[in-house]
């Protein structure tokens, strides 16, 4: 039987591609087979796939530091922490100021991520960006939910990390939209690295076949 063809849009939904990555200390703690695990056993598929040691300017391309929007909703995410705990922020980091926070951060997140080798993969599959998210958790782990990658293997919090002057040990990086996942993934990967391959089980789980 020839099968109809997709309207291109849902096409694109179907083989959606993210970036996420196993950061260092997935690395260091041998989760690199596990996370990969929960990513296949889930239905989606690792299309490419390499272990680097990322350097300074790397880190500095893959999270938009520049972006005056993104480091103040990085403060943001610590300084709620804070409020909850009834710390205050001017005490421990010396401002209550999102942006000054999120630019720390922002510093402490390029020693954090060069400090190891990580799993940089490309994902496709359907709604990968989120699916990918939905598998990585909250961002902050006392956060993320039980049978997320963070929340099953992350204790952390901006409450002591910030403090301490370092990034949030998290485990695994993903993208968090379409702009993000198109150019993390160009970032990391060319056009070359990224494998076409059916499933044996694809047509099973997202196509008219029973
Ligand atoms: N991070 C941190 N302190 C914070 C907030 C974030 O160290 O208060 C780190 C953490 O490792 C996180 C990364 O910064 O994964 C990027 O933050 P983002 O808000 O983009 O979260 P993600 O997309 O990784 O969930
Ligand atoms: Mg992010």
């Amino acid at each position: 039987m020839s099968e109809k063809k997709l309207d291109p849009r849902i096409q694109a939904i179907k083989t959606q591609h993210t970036f996420c990555m196993i950061k260092p200390d997935g690395v260091k703690r041998g989760l690199v087979g596990e996370i990969i695990r929960r990513i296949e056993t889930a239905g989606l598929k690792v299309v490419a796939l390499k272990m680097m040691t990322a350097d300074e300017e790397q880190i500095r391309k893959h999270y938009p530091m520049s972006d005056q929007a993104w480091v103040d909703r990085l403060g943001d995410k610590g300084l709620g922490t804070f409020e909850e705990y009834d710390l205050d922020p001017v005490e421990f980091l010396g401002t209550s100021d999102r942006s000054q926070i999120g630019r720390q951060v922002a510093e402490t997140l390029v020693g954090y991520m060069t400090s190891g080798p990580v799993v940089c993969m490309v994902i496709e599959g359907v709604q990968a960006i989120d699916m990918i998210r939905k598998l990585a958790g909250h961002t902050l782990p006392f956060k993320a939910e039980m049978g997320t990658i963070r929340g099953d293997f992350s204790v952390d919090s901006p409450g002591v990390a910030n403090v301490e002057g370092r990034a949030i040990h998290n485990l695994f990086h993903a993208s968090e939209n379409p702009v993000e996942a198109a150019n993390e993934v160009a970032l990391w990967f060319s056009e070359a690295d990224k494998q076409k391959y059916f499933r044996i089980d694809e047509t099973l789980m997202y196509s008219k076949h029973y």
